[in-house]
């Protein structure tokens, strides 16, 4: 495909799409109807509908039955761990294989013109991004994954929370299905905000952001505390009355869903002349440039709150202004000598 009829390339070889970001038409005054139903595919594939079918998978073949569960051991767990860890390999690893070991598409939708494998940097270990991302990944971010998914089963198992079957609540567990990824986006962007406050940001978030050229490995390679607080998310099931299906669908929704964000393409190629979208520039824009799009538009939340980055000039302009004006409320004021001090300061009465 002809990347350049859908976008411009700059003189570092960075592409960037003609058509600014949009948020989904969700939450919106006054509400766009139509815009919903154009929409409303993307809500489910191809992504969202993968992953609830994954857990659906995970329930009916990976995990045991509830008696078991209701034990911890090592067996059921350590099997579970595998699996997982395979299921990311396999997954994580069809888009590097395909984008940036083979390089299938060259650098055509790539938003930046460098490759990671390019580009040594101090902050990773033994200096490579992609070595350092997967040691992050299956190091810590598998086992907390795992331990969260175990914790949320035992619950279920030893009924410690209401576990609502399919049969007695089949109306609210299917709405509550369909409002998993906003679960997600609100938490998510809850998280993510708090984490780019200053101190925590230098302990925690600042792992993440050191993929500043992320690729598909860079998805869950965050800190501990991180990777504890993001997948998490599936706690919320333990919190609202729910079924341990949708805990599971939660779960796979923000680890195996962080990839889109992180793919580095805008357009996936199928076909010589077929492609999927990948959803990846708001979060891209995010991590070039740190200070915008802390959600990922599901919510428009970053319209909101004024932090929203479409990639045009406009958005530019305004987040260059916010950064100008958070520079000045960062300096004290300057003092000239024309400062007037108030009576009888630095001046000892005779
Ligand atoms: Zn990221
Ligand atoms: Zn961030």
């Amino acid at each position: 495909m002809d990347d350049l009829q859908y976008g411009t390339r700059n003189k570092r070889g960075d592409w960037a799409p003609n058509e600014p970001a949009g948020t989904a038409p969700l939450f919106v005054f006054p509400p766009r109807p139509l815009a919903v139903l154009k929409w409303l595919p993307h809500y489910f594939l191809p992504y969202n509908l993968l992953f609830a079918l994954t857990a659906v998978v995970w329930w009916r073949y990976v995990l045991p039955d509830v008696e078991t569960m209701k034990t911890l051991s090592v067996g059921w767990i350590l099997r579970l761990f595998i699996v997982n860890c395979a299921a990311l390999l396999v997954f994580f690893g069809a888009f590097e294989l395909r984008l940036y070991i083979l390089k299938a598409q060259g650098n055509r939708f790539k938003y930046n013109g460098k490759w990671p494998s390019e580009q040594k940097n101090k902050a990773f270990f033994f200096e490579n991004q992609n070595i350092d991302n997967m040691l992050r990944t299956f190091g810590t971010g598998m086992p907390i994954w795992t331990a969260i998914e175990v914790a949320i089963l035992y619950a279920y198992a030893n009924g410690y929370v209401p576990w609502l079957t399919l049969l007695g609540h089949p109306v609210y567990l299917f709405l509550l299905a369909l409002v998993v990824p906003v679960i997600h986006e609100t938490h998510f962007f809850l998280l993510h905000r708090a984490i780019h406050w200053g101190p925590l940001y230098r302990w925690v978030h600042s792992v993440h952001h050191n993929s500043v050229n992320p690729s598909p490995w860079s998805s869950l390679s965050m800190h501990p505390v991180e990777q504890l607080g993001y997948l998490g998310v599936a706690f919320w099931h333990l919190i609202i009355p729910s079924n341990p299906l949708l805990a599971l669908y939660q779960l796979h929704y923000a680890g195996f869903g962080a990839i889109p964000g992180h793919v580095g393409f805008d357009k996936v190629e199928l076909t010589e002349d077929s492609a999927v979208e990948s959803h990846a520039y708001i979060h891209y824009l995010h991590h070039k440039y740190f200070e915008v799009n802390y959600g990922d538009g599901l919510i428009p939340f970053d319209r909101w709150f004024g932090t929203f980055h479409d990639g045009s000039k406009e958005a530019a302009a305004r987040m260059d202004a916010r950064y100008e004006k958070k520079k000045a409320r960062a300096t004290p004021p300057r003092d000239d000598g024309l400062t007037r001090q108030p009576c009888g300061a630095g001046h000892p009465s005779a």
